[in-house]
């Protein structure tokens, strides 16, 4: 097997005929922009996290312009990009540099991991592209090239796994050019050595790598344990106003979609008279059971029934303004939606 200098070698060669070099994020480099770009990667794609980033960017262009706005504008910006705590965690980070580093980012491993959100493999992220600093990273990414590379067994969640892995990575990380070859193992992953079909042939590391010696690729990383997801069922209410608007409620902080507006839930279809009684003192003129469907989070399906109430007349009783609102499908307002409500309020505008 090739030395580490090797390996960090063929890496950075490759990177400099074939990596990605002209991402958003690799112009005007800057801790924030770093930082804000690896939040949106994780469990995300590049081509899908480039438009986010641009209009989080033009919002947001700094780290106080994040920390001073309204928790609903960075959830808005967030709708559709799934893993809201990220958001939220960004925007509590922002308020912590503004507030206890007056503004200026952390710039050391116990700094940066200090800042809610941000794990060992983000800060190294943020330290070797942005800082410039010698940093290790292992995103899902490096995982699978360096247990691929290795053959490492076993599941990367098991912390022995993951140790292994992270000493892996510490070794490979060279001393010169760190933030090209953070960039570089990440396109690799990404680009080569993928999940379903690693393209060896072109891959730099093809003479040294151990899975494809021994043909299984695909064996590595090891896979987590199956386990069947349990299935909970929820009732939306889509209260319809006489001016077609839709009656929504914010979410508490914490939980699923926390911070995010949904429909109110009701235990049942037809409660969802009780609820227009209790919360308007008004009979709804109809109520149907739309088709149902399903949503899936990483840890249970949600069977989700919507339910749609129609009234007659647009009530004002909105009891608190910053928790509930009638939306306006015609001019909607900039707040965060949870993706089963904002794919609901599309069919319906
Ligand atoms: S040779 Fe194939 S399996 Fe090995 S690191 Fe390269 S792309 Fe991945």
């Amino acid at each position: 097997m090739p030395s580490a200098n090797a390996f960090a070698n063929r890496v950075l060669k490759w990177f400099d005929q074939h990596g990605r070099h002209d991402l958003p994020w690799q112009r005007d480099t800057s801790p924030y922009r770093v930082w804000v770009s690896e939040i949106m990667l994780q469990q995300t794609q590049v081509k899908t996290v480039i438009p986010y980033f641009e209009r989080f960017m033009a919002a947001f262009p700094d780290v106080q312009a994040l920390a001073g706005a309204p928790e609903d504008a960075v959830l808005h910006l967030w709708t559709g990009l799934g893993y809201y705590a990220r958001a939220r965690n960004l925007h509590k980070a922002a308020k912590q540099i503004a507030e206890e580093g007056q503004g200026r980012f952390p710039d050391t491993l116990e700094g940066l991991c200090s800042l809610p959100g941000v794990g060992r493999s983000t800060a190294g992220a943020i330290l070797s592209i942005a800082f410039g600093q010698r940093a290790s990273i292992l995103d899902g990414n490096v995982k699978r090239v360096l247990a691929r590379y290795q053959r490492v067994d076993g599941w990367p969640g098991q912390s022995a796994v993951h140790q292994h892995l992270w000493d892996i990575a510490e070794q490979y990380t060279p001393r010169k050019r760190c933030a090209d070859y953070t960039q570089a193992m990440m396109d690799l992953g990404a680009t080569l050595c993928t999940r379903s079909a690693p393209d060896c042939k072109r891959c730099p590391l093809a003479s040294g790598c151990q899975a494809l010696a021994h043909g299984d690729q695909h064996a590595y990383p090891g896979k987590k344990p199956r386990k069947v997801l349990p299935v909970k069922s929820a009732c939306f209410l889509i209260a319809r106003s006489g001016d077609g608007d839709i009656w929504l409620e914010k979410r508490p902080p914490s939980g699923i979609w926390g911070g995010l507006w949904c429909f109110p839930e009701i235990d049942a279809p037809a409660h969802g008279r009780t609820l227009c009684l209790d919360r308007w003192g008004a009979e709804p003129a109809a109520l149907q059971v739309l088709p149902g469907f399903r949503h899936t989070f990483s840890h249970y399906h949600l069977d989700i029934t919507p339910v749609m109430a129609t009234l007659d007349t647009t009530p004002q009783a909105v009891m608190e303004a910053s928790r509930q609102l009638w939306y306006n499908l015609r001019q909607p307002p900039q707040i965060g939606l949870a993706a089963p409500v904002a794919s609901l309020l599309a069919q319906l505008a």
